[in-house]
């Protein structure tokens, strides 16, 4: 076995001199998940620490749907191989589930159920890029979009909206970075991780833009279901229809059910493209769990009380975190819409000393803040926006009172 200390021949072999792979080797660890295992770290060793980490909802899954589940285990069927591409049920009711909420109709062979909406990310990247391809990125960006980019080959070219822009680029800024080399934009409304939903007029002014350029239109819709305010979700595919054969859907059960640890999302797209990344998962994982599959059947079709309960909590939080956030000095915070997550840009306190640390950049800040006042939270460098901190509310009100309160503390020293 080789130990990585091997002397001899073994270190002199290709396969010793170059150990990890260059594409594997390029991929840097999710700063989002290595954030909440520290904050979880930290709890466990016993320090008091508030994590805002997460981006997964602290409720536990509504009860009808971990009942489903039960039963599904208790069922011979679901112990064995399933199609590849998903239970026909489950795809049929991602179908009926996107007829309602999207307002678009497709065909369940248009369906892929997939690990989580990270392994749709993932497949639709790697179905539809080409190396030298380029992939329109608006950032902030959740921290999967690039890695998933590269793996495929091709490259990322950020587009950056700040806070004054409520992190919503306009399309003259998309086209500036539109080159013969773009074969894709991806969209994120509501966004991870600054909470922004794009307006029906400028979602429908992006599908229009890709669709005279010939650009791909991949659409992260996992957050649909939490806008507030009476903020509409828009799909860019209801708006611009003519998108049918060049734009992909990902969606997953995570976030409107809190469903995280289930691992069920799904891609949507035109039927080649998805048969294409179903040949592909189906040499990478099979079928997703049947018995999650099961329970993401009852989600689906189940009432929508219990996220309606989940979405008031969220809103209110929403409210609490805006109005401590914007009362601290040198914070500027744009209200999110949707998600539940917001980006303050926080370049107003840097270049200070705060306890015994020089802050310069916002992951100096965040580092500051989990020494000194251990509340984890993850900088904007995570997500192409340096000077700005992610805070998700999907924590306990009293939690998010007191985490704020310390943070604030901490700052007016
Ligand atoms: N898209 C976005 C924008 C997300 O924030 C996440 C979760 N952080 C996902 C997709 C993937 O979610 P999951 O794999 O848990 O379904």
């Amino acid at each position: 076995m080789n130990t990585g200390q091997s002397t001899g021949s073994a270190s002199t072999s290709p396969a010793a001199a170059r150990r990890v792979s260059r594409r594997v080797g390029a991929i840097s660890p999710s700063a989002t998940l290595a954030v909440d295992a520290q904050a979880k770290a930290l709890k466990a060793a016993g320090r008091p620490v508030i994590g805002f980490g997460a981006g997964e909802p602290d409720f536990p899954t509504p009860a009808p749907i971990v009942e489903a589940a039960q039963q599904a285990a208790a069922d011979p069927r679901n112990h064995r191989y399933s199609p590849g591409a998903g239970l026909p049920e489950l795809r049929e009711a991602v179908v009926r589930a996107t007829e309602r909420t999207d307002g678009v109709t497709v065909e369940p062979r248009q369906v892929l159920v997939t690990n989580g909406g990270k392994q749709a990310v993932y497949q639709t990247f790697a179905t539809v890029l080409d190396p030298g391809d380029e992939v329109i990125l608006p950032a902030p960006y959740w921290t999967t979009y690039p890695e998933a980019i590269r793996l495929a080959g091709a490259r990322e070219v950020p587009v950056l909206a700040g806070a004054d822009q409520g992190y919503l680029p306009t399309i003259a800024q998309l086209e500036a970075a539109r080159t013969e080399r773009t074969r894709a934009v991806l969209l994120c409304s509501p966004s991870n991780p600054t909470g922004a939903v794009w307006s029906p007029e400028q979602i429908t002014e992006l599908g229009r833009w890709a669709l005279a350029h010939g650009i791909w239109v991949i659409s992260d819709e996992i957050y649909q279901h939490l806008t507030y305010d009476g903020t509409p979700f828009t799909s860019v595919l209801s708006a611009v229809p003519e998108l049918a054969d060049t734009c992909v859907l990902l969606n997953g059960v995570a976030k409107t059910y809190a469903m995280t640890g289930w691992r069920v999302g799904w891609m949507i797209g035109p039927a080649d493209i998805v048969a294409a990344a179903s040949n592909l998962q189906s040499h990478l994982t099979s079928n997703v769990n049947n018995i999650a599959q099961r329970a993401a059947i009852a989600a689906l079709d189940g009432p929508m009380d219990a996220v309606e309960e989940m979405r008031i909590a969220f809103d209110r939080r929403r409210r609490t975190i805006v109005e401590k956030l914007s009362a601290i000095e040198g914070f500027t915070v744009p209200v999110p819409e949707g998600a539940f997550y917001v980006f303050p840009d926080v370049t107003g306190v840097l270049g200070r000393t705060i306890g015994d640390t020089r802050v310069e950049t916002s992951g100096d800040l965040a580092a500051a803040i989990l020494k000194h006042a251990e509340v984890a939270i993850v900088p904007g460098e995570a997500f192409g926006a340096p000077g700005h901190l992610r805070f998700s509310y999907a924590l306990a009100d009293a939690d998010l009172a007191e985490g704020v309160d310390r943070v604030a503390a901490l700052l007016a020293r």
